[in-house]
Order: structure tokens, then C-alpha cells, then sequence
């Protein structure tokens, strides 16, 4: 127990054991309600002894999961800490779904189909009904309605009488997409929590053992996960929800801040408990942040008192074009690491950007100085072209149904079948009510005709198509449990594709950066082989509930639905090295993919008007919430900057948000001097201990410790002369070794 309760503070203790029966954490960022949340998981196990198979606990992201459990099993051992339903809502639902599914009519081996196909079967409805509307438009619209609990039935009763035709049409649109659906057996991310809400509904008693339910980011969900939350804890009322309203940044996916006060009304008897003390940032950070979130007029004022020290105040800094933005950026990180001695690693320093395309310059700068990066969220590893096509082979081996991704493949490599043939069969398949993949092999089995004539080469190609899945789903079904594997069946697929010599022919330039990313892939395929062949795999199954059959895995096709489920409901480049350490490199992130995380160094790029508040949004206080979300991201140095110009070459205005003369009295405008009482302090708030003696490295282009090497109103001129308004950093080599470029001003 002791363990369990190291650490923590009076008001995080009272919450970790309280026996209230629903609680709520509500605190501001850095507080440690995802620590407390995790002590109390541990607490309910071992203080309360709850079965782990009976706790659900939901996180944000698969790797907020994935932390978490490491936590607890750090706090309770393996073998409780591995039985918990941990994850995210949809990784939950699913789990529910490919269980007791079968009871609302789901089979046990259903697709997931994922945003592309989701839009690609939307976009084929418009063009078969000919409808006015955009796809891209209706899909959001299905999804926010999904998210609402609005079913196609009723957007069409209430629009039965409307006279905007636009209504109707997205009514049939709606309509027809569910019916492509069902008939694929494929559930789009929306339906994984619709339908399990449904389930829950009908069968109750699937929940019936569930004694506790734990909820992060609480702030977050939306009207369909909150009553998700109500259904699994119908049993037994034992909630712990945590958040911060303040965070709530999820609003566009209809995210309902709302959902706190519904707590109080659905819940009345529930015990609130406040975290007052942040334990992250230093004190000008949050100052800093404060100033930012309290220019929200309409919010309650809380406290927030720090626990580190004043520290150095953060910087604004104004560029003249995203790409000097992106050079500061790469040379603020190099200075700092070279130092500050052994204070810092790379693997410490964080640029969160509003939008992906952010990105572009800060990529390119670190590639140019030799920085090691790494991209999380809003770039997905598995959405590469090169990645996407072997995951749509492996997609349709586990389920041919999925038409969609047999459209995308069936031509790649190319098997002389153009664009319209495939249109047109998918257009038939369609109207014969069948799936793309029961068309074609009806066709080549001689079974059905169709009114598409192939060419002999076209046939050729798509009977050995149809071999290779033929052979493949036997390769599955043919495995038993130890000798699961992956790695072969993807292995075999890129043989007879001959995948590597496709990439070489069709991406001459890069083809060995999409050979890597493939082999990366392979890994993946590896690791996941393995924990299902020794049994360390995540376990899947639920408590079995008297008179409720449930659906068991019938083969090891499920491990294949498996691999390919986790890596359609991850938001993450690849999944990571549990320690943050091993993987020693910058991390650029999308601000919404950082939340709930933190780092000791923070930048955050393009904080112009347009960016951050966005100029498609109008809410513009979640537009500084977000902000907010972002700058309490930094433990120890947080840095913010707007480039005067952006790529457009349009002069751009620093962010509104930005703007306030108090804020500007809060911050700096150039870089931190490293002297030694700034990585004292640094060392304090990072709970490092201090290199005894700061010194410059040798050829560093450096005067002093003190020397910020940036002009404030120029551009970067290196000693060859080369000006720096571009993205040539020279020739200027890792931190810690020499800068073999001196840089000096144009003033
Ligand atoms: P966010 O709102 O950003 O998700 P949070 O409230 O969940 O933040 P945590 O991530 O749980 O905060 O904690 C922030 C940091 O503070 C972590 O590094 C955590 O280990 C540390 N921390 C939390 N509580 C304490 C404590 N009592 N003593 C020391 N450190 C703490
Ligand atoms: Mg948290």
C-alpha cells in the first residue's frame, strides 16, 4: 500500500482512497490526475481486491494506455496489472463487440473501416444517386450525427418534411452508407461505440460483472461515451472520472464540455475532489499560461499554485518566414544541448504545431542539421502510401468483404485494370447487392457473368490475385497457436507482388526510405507474432457471464484482426519504445496529440492569427484552450514564435492570444543565456542533477554563455557566406561535437 500512496500529496491521497462510489478529479494540467488515476486503479486492486478483468479504464490514446499500464503493473505486479480492460473507448467497444457482437447480429470477424474507406463509399453513393453534395462534408456530418446518437432513421423523420434539399440528400446518403456497411460486415470508427452502446442496452448483463469504471481526459468525451460510461457501470456505480475544462480541445469532434455538469445531475451524490498544486512547469510557465487561459472571461478563476521554481521566463520571438522560424528553432536546440552540458537530450525537446503542414520547414531544418526526429499524431506511419497498400492486401486476406480496400489493390502493382473497370465492377457488385470480392471470384470460378469484359492479361492478374488470397486466408487458418506468424504471410504476399522491385520502379527517388518504413512494418508484424505465440499478448477475453454465450476465437485469422484493428484505432507514427530515453530525438507533434503529455523544452511554431486562433474555427475558446493545452506541455523552457511572414508571403500577425501587454511583460524575446543559475534551475524543475561547471565547446561561433547568436530583426549569414533565410544550416554538425559553421549577423 505504501508503494501505492509514495509521493503523493493530502488532496491526491483523499482521492486515490476514497471510498466514495462516484468521483470526479477536477484539476488544471500538471496537477497529476493521471498519476492519481493510476494509484487508485492500483488501490482498487490491492487495498479493495477487485478483479483486474472487472476494472475498465479508459485513456485518451493507445499510448496513454499503454503507460498506464505499465504504472500499475510497476505498483501491483504483472499479473494483475495485465488483466485490466485497459484502453482506449474504441479499442473497449471493439473488444465488446468481437465478444458478445454476435447478440445485436455483428459476426465475430467484422472489418473495421477506417477514414479512407469510409469516404471512398460515400463518394461512390453521391456518384451512383447522383447527389449535390460533398463527401468529404457528409462523412463528418455521419460521424458528428453517429457521435450525437442521431441514427439515418431519424435525420430522416425529422427532415421528412424539410425543404433544403441538401437535408434529404445527406438523409439518403446516410442511409445507403449504412446499408454498404452491414453488407461488407464492416463497422467505421463511429459504429465501434454505437453499436456497443446498443449491445449494452439489449444485454446488460454483459456488464454485469464490471465493478469499476475509470475515465482520463474526462473533458473529452462526448454524449455517445458518456453513456457508454453509464451502461458498463450500470451494475455497480463505482466511477473515477478526471479532467480539466480548460483542456477541452476535442470540441470539432463533438466533444461535449458539457458532459462535467451532466456528472453532477445524472450523479448527484458525486465527491469532488480539487488538485491545486502543478508539479510540471516552472512558475513563469504557468504564469505565463495562466495569463493565456484567463483572457476567458466567462471561466471560474482557479488555483493553480507551482511547486518548482520561478525559472526562466519563456520567449516570443518574431521571425521573418517560417523557414528562419524553423532554423531558430533547430539552433535554439543545438545551443541549448551544447550548453548545458549532460542537462539535456534531445530526446527532452518537443515542437507542437497547430496544423501537420507546420511541420514541413521544422522537418526539414532537422534533417539538415542532423537532428534526429520523430513525428506523433496527424502523420500516421500506417497512412504511407508504401504501408497503406500492404495493410489493405493484409485487410483483405482477413476480410474480403472490405470492397473498398480490394478497389484500392486491384490495380496495384498493376495488373492492366484501369480506373473506370474498377469503377464500374464496383458499381456492379453494388447493384447486385454483393461485395466487390464475391463478384470476382464468382466471375473467375465461372459462376456469374458479368457485363465487364477483361482483357486476358486482366484476367491473368486478377486470378492470380485471387490465388494469393485464396492461399493466404489458408495460411492462417492452417497455423496453430505457437506457430502464429505474421512475418511469413506478409513476407509471402510482397514475394508474389514482388513489393520491393514495385517501390524501385515506381519510386526511383525515395524508394529506400519506403523500403525501411516496409521493414519497419515487418518488425511490427514480428513483435505482435510473437506475444501471441508466448501468450504476453494482451488478453482479449472478457469474464464469462452465466447464460450470455460468448463468441470464442475461432482461429488465428482473429490475431491477424487484431494486428490490423490496433493499428487502425492508433494515432501514433509507430508504437514506441516504452521508454521515452531509448529513442533519443525530437519529438514534433500536433498540439492535440500532445495532450496529457509533457517535456522539459517546448516550442510552439506558428503562433500567428489564422494558425492558432485557426482561421476555419469559430470557437475561438477552444482555439486558446489549445494554446494553453500546448504551453502546459513545458516543464522547464517554453518557447513561442511567429514567423512575419508565412509561406503564402503574406505579412502574418502574432496570435491574439499572444498580443496582451501583461503577457508581453511575462516573457522574453530571445533565447535563455545558459550561466550556471539557469541550469540550476533547470536542473530543479527536471529533478536532474546539475553539471558542476558550464563550458563553451571549442569552435562554437559563440561569444559568450549569454550569447543568444540570433539577430533579433536579421537574417543568419554563415562565415561561407551562405545566408541562412533558407534551410542551409552549412555544414553544422550534432550538438556536442564541433560547429564547424560560425554564424554571425548581417547587423
Ligand atoms: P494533464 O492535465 O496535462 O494531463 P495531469 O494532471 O494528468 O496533467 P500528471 O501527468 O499526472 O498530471 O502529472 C504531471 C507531472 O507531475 C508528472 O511528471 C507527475 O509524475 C508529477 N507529479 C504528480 N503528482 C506529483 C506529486 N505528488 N509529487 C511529485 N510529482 C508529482
Ligand atoms: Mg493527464
Amino acid at each position: 500500500m505504501d508503494t501505492i500512496l509514495h509521493g503523493l500529496n493530502g488532496a491526491q491521497r483523499t482521492a486515490v482512497t476514497s471510498p466514495a462510489s462516484v468521483l470526479q478529479i477536477l484539476a488544471p494540467p500538471g496537477s497529476g490526475k493521471t498519476k492519481t488515476l493510476t494509484a487508485r486503479v492500483a488501490y482498487l486492486l490491492a487495498h479493495d481486491g477487485l478483479d483486474p478483468t472487472n476494472i475498465i479504464v479508459t485513456t485518451f490514446t493507445i499510448k496513454a494506455a499503454r503507460e498506464m499500464g505499465e504504472r500499475v503493473r510497476s505498483l501491483v505486479g504483472d499479473d494483475l496489472g495485465k488483466k485490466l480492460v485497459l484502453g482506449t473507448f474504441h479499442s473497449i467497444c471493439r473488444r465488446y463487440l468481437a465478444v458478445y457482437g454476435h447478440l445485436i447480429g455483428i459476426q465475430r470477424r467484422f472489418g473495421i473501416a477506417d477514414s479512407s474507406d469510409s469516404l471512398g463509399i460515400i463518394k461512390r453513393i453521391i456518384k451512383r444517386l447522383k447527389l449535390n453534395i460533398d463527401p468529404a462534408a457528409t462523412r463528418t456530418r455521419i460521424s458528428n450525427s453517429k457521435a450525437k446518437g442521431i441514427s439515418h432513421d431519424d435525420v430522416t423523420a425529422k427532415n421528412h418534411t424539410s425543404k433544403i434539399l441538401d437535408q434529404q440528400e445527406f438523409a439518403i446518403a446516410y442511409r445507403e452508407y449504412e446499408l454498404t456497411l452491414a453488407q461488407s460486415n464492416l463497422l467505421d470508427f463511429d459504429d465501434l461505440l454505437v453499436r456497443c452502446v446498443e449491445l449494452l442496452q439489449q444485454h446488460p448483463k454483459c456488464v454485469s460483472k464490471v465493478q469499476a469504471v475509470l475515465i482520463d481526459e474526462f473533458q473529452d468525451t462526448n454524449h455517445i461515451q458518456f453513456e457508454l460510461m453509464c451502461l458498463l457501470s450500470q451494475y455497480q456505480k463505482r466511477i473515477t472520472i478526471v479532467g480539466d475544462p480548460d483542456q477541452s480541445i476535442y470540441g470539432f469532434r463533438s466533444a461535449e464540455i458539457e458532459n462535467l455538469k451532466r456528472m453532477q445531475q445524472c450523479y448527484p451524490d458525486t465527491l469532488t475532489v480539487f488538485l491545486e498544486q502543478n508539479y510540471r512547469s516552472s512558475g513563469s510557465i504557468l504564469l505565463s499560461a495562466m495569463e493565456v487561459i484567463q483572457q476567458d472571461s466567462s471561466r471560474p478563476n482557479n488555483n493553480l499554485i507551482p511547486t518548482h521554481c520561478v525559472g526562466t521566463r519563456p520567449v516570443l520571438r518574431k521571425l521573418h518566414s517560417a523557414a528562419t522560424e524553423a532554423l531558430w528553432i533547430v539552433t535554439e536546440i543545438k545551443r541549448s544541448l551544447a550548453l548545458t552540458g549532460s542537462l539535456l537530450r534531445l530526446s527532452d525537446f518537443a515542437i507542437l504545431v497547430r496544423s501537420a503542414f507546420l511541420s514541413r520547414h521544422i522537418e526539414s531544418a532537422c534533417g539538415k542539421a542532423g537532428i534526429a526526429y520523430r513525428m506523433v499524431g496527424g502523420w500516421r506511419f500506417y497512412d504511407r502510401l508504401e504501408i497503406k497498400i500492404l495493410l489493405d492486401y493484409l485487410r483483405i486476406i482477413s476480410h474480403p468483404g472490405n470492397s473498398d480496400a480490394l478497389a484500392r489493390i486491384i490495380n496495384v502493382p498493376s495488373r492492366r485494370i484501369g480506373e473506370t473497370t474498377i469503377k464500374n465492377l464496383l458499381e456492379e457488385a453494388e447493384t447486385n447487392s454483393m461485395t466487390l470480392w464475391a463478384l470476382i471470384s464468382g466471375v473467375l470460378r465461372g459462376n456469374l457473368t458479368s457485363k465487364i469484359k477483361f482483357t486476358k492479361v486482366a484476367q491473368q492478374g486478377l486470378s492470380s490475385l485471387s490465388n494469393l488470397i485464396i492461399e493466404s486466408r489458408q495460411m492462417l487458418s492452417d497455423c496453430t497457436k505457437s506457430k502464429f506468424n505474421l512475418v511469413d504471410l506478409l513476407e509471402n504476399v510482397m514475394k508474389k507482388l514482388a513489393y520491393k522491385e514495385f517501390l524501385e520502379k515506381t519510386h526511383s527517388e525515395d524508394h529506400e526510405s519506403r523500403w525501411a518504413n516496409v521493414q519497419e512494418l515487418v518488425a511490427q508484424a514480428s513483435d505482435f507474432s510473437l506475444s501471441i505465440q508466448n501468450g504476453s499478448d494482451e488478453d482479449e477475453s472478457l469474464p464469462e457471464v452465466e447464460e450470455l454465450p460468448q463468441q470464442k476465437p475461432t482461429s488465428f485469422e482473429d490475431g491477424l484482426a487484431r494486428f490490423l484493428a490496433n493499428v487502425a484505432l492508433s494515432s501514433e507514427i509507430k508504437p514506441e519504445d516504452a521508454q521515452a530515453g531509448i529513442n533519443d530525438q525530437v519529438v514534433i507533434s500536433t498540439i492535440h496529440a500532445a495532450k496529457g503529455l509533457e517535456w522539459p523544452v517546448v516550442f510552439i511554431p506558428g503562433a500567428y492569427q489564422g494558425s492558432i486562433p485557426h482561421s476555419r474555427s469559430d470557437d475561438m475558446d477552444e482555439e486558446r484552450r489549445l494554446l494553453y493545452v500546448a504551453m502546459t506541455r513545458a516543464k522547464a523552457l517554453l518557447y513561442l514564435s511567429c514567423p512575419t511572414k508565412n509561406s503564402n508571403q503574406d505579412c502574418t500577425k502574432l496570435s491574439q492570444f499572444l498580443s496582451s501587454e501583461t503577457l508581453a511583460a511575462l516573457l522574453q524575446n530571445k533565447g535563455p543565456s545558459f550561466t550556471s543559475v539557469v541550469a540550476g534551475s533547470l536542473a530543479q524543475i527536471l529533478g536532474r542533477s546539475c553539471p558542476p561547471k558550464l563550458t563553451l565547446p571549442e569552435n562554437h561561433g559563440l561569444k559568450s554563455l549569454e550569447d543568444d547568436i540570433w539577430p533579433l530583426n536579421g537574417e543568419m549569414v554563415a562565415n561561407n557566406g551562405d545566408r541562412h533565410d533558407g534551410l542551409q544550416l552549412g555544414n553544422a554538425q550534432h550538438a556536442g561535437e564541433r560547429w564547424s559553421t560560425k554564424f554571425t549577423s548581417l547587423e
